[in-house]
């Protein structure tokens, strides 16, 4: 990858705009998921919907994906595609979207439950969700990228969980893919030194079992290796002086 974008005030402003639609089109998904709902027609609200806000499905056609939102369903880790998939009572759903507004990308994700799921289930969410906010205590100018890694790892291991190794967050400007990589598991006081105006996208994707993870034949939906459930977990933050500013915020989060 390239060198890592220090955003400009303008810059960052359009990051803010891109972040608020596109945190408003997974709270739309979130609101969708429930038993009986295809994962096509989650697809095509969440499309209408940034579309209608006048921004771009970052997602749709990104190295030939084929829809605007990644739905990722219980023991599916991430990059799942929509399609006449039934969603079912019970079922654990990794939504992640991404929405560019004026040349920027916002890009978030979070797992939501369809009526009521497993006691297994509902602790891998709030482990996956937590393990997010761990690691960005670490998010701020002078520090280094592995003590977020560290610190949302150490969280999610220390509570029965496991982190992917094979897929990471990154920076996000006007890529959806900027340096540098942001993983989920690592050393503190290792990786590039963050800087105030960086823009990354942290995301924690956790398993209950094991960290090993496979790709299907559809050549994008990646599981676990062992079938167990997986959360996922993303917000695009803002490195300040102080405490981060997580761009894609919203209320329900
Ligand atoms: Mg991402």
């Amino acid at each position: 990858m390239s060198n890592i974008i220090i955003k400009s005030l303008r810059e960052i402003e359009l990051m803010r705009q891109a972040g608020r639609i596109t945190a408003a089109a997974r709270t739309l998904a979130r609101e969708m998921v429930a038993p009986g709902v295809t994962t096509a027609q989650i697809d095509r609200e969440v499309r209408r919907f940034i579309e209608k806000s006048g921004a771009i499905p970052t997602f749709l056609g990104y190295g030939g994906f084929p829809a605007s939102v990644c739905l990722s369903i219980n023991d599916e880790v991430i990059h799942g595609i929509p399609g006449p998939r039934v969603i079912h009572e019970g079922d654990i759903v990794s939504v992640d979207v991404g929405a560019t507004w004026k040349g920027y990308v916002g890009d978030c994700a979070g797992t939501y439950v369809a009526g009521t799921c497993s006691e297994t289930a509902k602790n891998l969410i709030a482990v996956t969700r937590q393990s997010f906010f761990e690691g960005i205590k670490f998010a701020r100018a002078g520090n280094r990228v592995g003590d977020i890694s560290h610190a949302v790892q150490e969280y999610a291991e220390k509570n029965g969980c496991s982190v992917v190794r094979e897929y990471v967050g990154h920076g996000v400007g006007s890529e959806m893919h900027e340096a540098p990589e942001v993983p989920n598991y690592g050393r503190a006081g290792r990786g590039p030194t963050l800087v105030k105006g960086m823009t990354i996208a942290v995301e924690p994707m956790v398993n209950a079992g094991t960290w090993e993870v496979k790709v299907l034949p559809d050549g994008w939906t990646v599981k676990t290796a062992d079938g167990s459930l997986s959360a996922h977990y993303e917000n695009t933050i803002l490195i300040t002086d102080g405490e981060p500013e997580i761009l894609t915020w919203a209320e329900d989060l």
